[in-house]
């Protein structure tokens, strides 16, 4: 493929400012939005999902997301949600009434790490 055949489908640079949607309780540059490949049996909206880096780790935490507003976070190195785990972790979201479960693979969260904004 050339360069200038796959400077076509990367994705643009963020733009401040630019156009920013919905994905669970935070507001994403639209840009950085992919989709799963499975739908929310419960809202029928395809799970979408983005990145997004956090000063001094590694990984990226990875959010994911559907209709019903709840939104999951797993790091970039561990399991993914998946079809099957869908329904079950937006239920127990919805029932706990919390907007992000973060699942941590029993990982150590490091020292001064206290949430994302
Ligand atoms: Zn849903």
């Amino acid at each position: 493929m050339s360069a200038a055949r796959f400077a076509q489908f990367s994705r643009p640079p963020h733009v401040p400012g630019g156009k920013e949607v919905a994905l669970g309780p935070f507001n994403v540059p639209v840009e950085l939005i992919s989709l799963t490949g499975f739908d929310c049996p419960r809202c029928r909206q395809t799970v979408r999902r983005a990145g997004q880096a956090m000063p001094g780790l590694v990984a990226r935490m990875m959010i994911y997301a559907c209709g019903c507003g709840p939104a999951v976070g797993v790091w970039e190195d561990e399991c993914a949600p998946t079809a099957i785990t869908w329904q079950a972790t937006i239920a127990m979201a919805l029932a706990a009434g919390v907007g992000l479960v973060i699942f941590h693979g029993g990982k150590e969260t490091p020292p001064g790490f206290s949430g994302a904004n």
